[in-house]
C-alpha cells in the first residue's frame, strides 16, 4: 500500500501542538485506536508489509504494545515486551540511549528470545530513531535476528528511519 492510499489512516491520527512541550507536534494515535475500522485497517496494512519469517513481535512500551499482539496473533508469533527500566521482574539486559537531555533505558528479560529467533520490531512512531535503534541493539545483544521494524508513522525529517536502515533494518511505515 502506498502512503497516498493510507489517507484513511492518516486522517484518523490527531495532531496536538506543543505536547509534551512547546514546539513538538504530537501525533496522537488514540483517535485512530478508538475507531474500529481505523484500527483494523492499520493492522491489516502493517501485516501486508511484513517480510520473512517472524517468531516474535517485539513491541516498545507503551504504544508499541497496542500493535505487537495484533500482528503476532495474525502471524502465529509470540510477543516480546520491551520495557522501560525497572518494570520487568526477572533477570534483564538493558540498553541506554540518548535523549535531548540525559539518557533513557529499555530492558528485556535476559532469556526472552532463543538465539537466532526472528524478531519483528514494532512501535507507533519513529522520530529520531533513538528508541528503535536501542531496541535493535538490545535484541541483537540477546541473540535475536532483527531484520525489520514496522511503524504506523514515520517522521522522515528527523532521520530515524534512515539511521535504522544503516543498521541493516528494513523500515516500514504507513504514513509520513
Ligand atoms: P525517537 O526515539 O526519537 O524515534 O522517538 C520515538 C518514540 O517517541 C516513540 O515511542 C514515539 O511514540 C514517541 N514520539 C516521538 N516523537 C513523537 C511525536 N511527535 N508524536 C508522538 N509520539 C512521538
Amino acid at each position: 500500500a502506498t502512503i497516498a492510499a493510507n489517507e484513511d489512516i492518516r486522517r484518523r491520527i490527531r495532531t496536538i501542538p506543543d505536547f509534551p512541550k512547546p514546539g513538538i507536534q504530537f501525533r496522537d494515535i488514540t483517535t485512530l485506536l478508538l475507531d474500529g475500522e481505523g484500527l483494523s485497517l492499520t493492522v491489516e496494512r502493517m501485516l501486508e508489509q511484513v517480510e520473512g519469517p517472524v517468531d516474535l513481535v517485539a513491541g516498545i512500551e507503551a504504544r508499541g504494545f497496542v500493535f505487537a499482539p495484533a500482528l503476532a496473533l495474525a502471524l502465529g508469533a509470540g510477543v516480546l515486551l520491551i520495557r522501560k527500566d525497572g518494570k520487568l521482574p526477572g533477570a534483564t539486559i538493558a540498553e541506554d540511549y540518548a535523549l535531548e537531555y540525559g539518557t533513557d533505558r529499555i530492558t528485556i528479560h535476559a532469556d526472552a528470545c532463543a538465539p537466532g529467533a526472528n524478531v519483528l520490531l514494532v512501535d507507533d512512531l519513529i522520530a529520531t530513531g533513538g528508541t528503535a535503534r536501542a531496541a535493535v541493539r538490545l535484541l541483537r545483544k540477546a541473540g535475536a535476528t532483527v531484520r525489520q521494524a514496522a511503524f504506523v508513522i514515520d517522521l522522515p525529517d528527523l532521520g530515524g528511519a534512515a539511521a535504522l536502515r544503516q543498521d541493516n533494518i528494513s523500515v516500514t511505515s504507513l504514513v509520513a
